[in-house]
């Protein structure tokens, strides 16, 4: 070879993620894993079984239609009426995609030109920075700082510039919690209006909401036409391994999307799609029991991490913990979590590796409180010794 990386500029900086380089350490060590955020015991039983049914009847064996079954869109579209109140056509207004991962990075690549500018909040979630790059695009950081994580309205408005072309926006926010009131949504949305940008959201923790409302924004005034709505199975119905997301928004924003979709895995998890068009009919008691049970799940871990001596914010929302170990005489929440399974047995994520600006987000760590209490309240006891 001439001696040229093999891996393009784009992607220079982008290696192993975080979740794969923690859970690998976490296996290695035998530590217990609150580090990549998935749970640690399986969905509703007769969804698993939908989908062992799905697979026997010969249902979604063979590629499924490009844009996802009939029943799954029909269901998406259902769901968005019974907990927003908004009307998607689940033939021109839905599309099924490989997890909220590959609707997002079909969105980004589908949307944007080399050059454009995207604005997201920092710390970001891991694959939005890849994909933006992946697109050729800049990233423009909003940072969102502790102790509460409020988006700086005024910071978004000196940020739009005229290559400003799409806002990248996550609530409830990986990795601080931070759930958007109505109010700042409102004014995201305006903002949105006034520049004309398109606005893509991530909605994937859409039921975990402890504190607060959830508050699609592309049910906001002018955001319909402009909003690409992401959210997935993964979390919602506990089987992260499944991969069934999908996009809701305008026919012209989600035929734009469906053409980067298309060649990306054209389809993908057949049978899964018929069990999870199940789970989005279940009762609205599954939904809130789900919610009740993590937020038992946050308040145990959050008490135990303040007990063992950390700076713990508490989440408005989804499956993790920030903390801050200054507190604990540290410096760097890399060093930290990188030793913290050979110190104590626990593996917990560098909340620095999401930011642009490292200083902002150094001596956090953040810990998913997403597993069985007994490994949460073993992992504190280990955190305190
Ligand atoms: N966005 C955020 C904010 C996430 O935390 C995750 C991980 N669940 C994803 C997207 C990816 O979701 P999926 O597993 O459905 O691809
Ligand atoms: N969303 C999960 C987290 O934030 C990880 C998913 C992944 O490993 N890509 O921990």
């Amino acid at each position: 070879m001439d001696g040229r990386p093999l891996l393009n500029r784009r992607l220079d900086g982008h290696g192993t993620t975080i979740f794969a380089e923690m859970s690998a350490l976490a296996v290695r060590t035998g530590a217990i894993n609150l580090g990549q955020g998935f749970p640690d015991t399986d969905g509703p039983e007769e969804i698993r079984e939908a989908a062992v049914r799905a697979l026997r009847d010969g249902r979604g064996n063979q590629y499924p239609p490009g844009p996802g079954v009939p029943e799954l869109r029909t269901a998406v579209a259902a769901h968005q009426r019974r907990f927003y109140g908004l009307d998607f056509d689940p033939d021109t207004e839905v599309l099924v995609t490989a997890g909220a991962t590959e609707a997002i990075a079909a969105s980004l690549l589908a949307l944007l030109e080399p050059g454009d500018e995207v604005i997201a909040f920092e710390p970001f979630y891991d694959s939005y920075a890849a994909c933006i790059a992946m697109a050729g695009a800049v990233r423009v950081p909003l940072t969102l700082r502790a102790p509460d994580f409020r988006p700086d309205l005024d910071a978004l408005r000196d940020a739009i510039t005229p290559r400003t072309r799409l806002l990248l926006l996550n609530s409830p926010h990986n990795p601080t919690g931070m759930v958007l009131t109505r109010e700042e949504g409102t004014a995201i949305a305006e903002l949105a209006v006034e520049h004309d940008l398109l606005v893509v959201t991530d909605e994937v923790y859409e039921h975990l909401v402890f504190e607060g409302e959830h508050i699609p924004l592309i049910s906001l005034p002018g955001m319909r036409e402009r909003t690409v709505s992401i959210s997935s199975s993964g979390k919602t119905f506990s089987f992260t391994g499944w991969k069934v997301g999908w996009v809701t928004g305008s026919p012209a924003l989600v035929a734009a999307v469906r053409t980067a979709k298309q060649y990306l895995t054209f389809v993908s998890a057949g049978p899964f799609q018929y069990a999870v068009a199940e789970a989005l009919h279940l009762p609205d008691a599954y939904f809130t029991d789900f919610r009740e049970d993590l937020r038992g799940k946050r308040d145990l871990l959050s008490a135990g991490l303040a007990d063992a001596g950390f700076e713990v914010y508490r989440p408005q929302g989804t499956y993790f913990i920030t903390t801050d170990v200054s507190a604990l005489g540290e410096k760097d929440g890399i060093a930290f979590c990188r030793g913290l399974p050979e110190r104590c047995g626990v593996v917990a994520v560098p909340s620095a590796v999401f930011y642009d600006d490292p200083e902002a987000g150094r001596t956090q760590v953040r810990f998913a409180f997403c597993k069985q209490k007994g490994v949460l309240d073993e992992a504190v006891n280990r955190l305190k010794g």
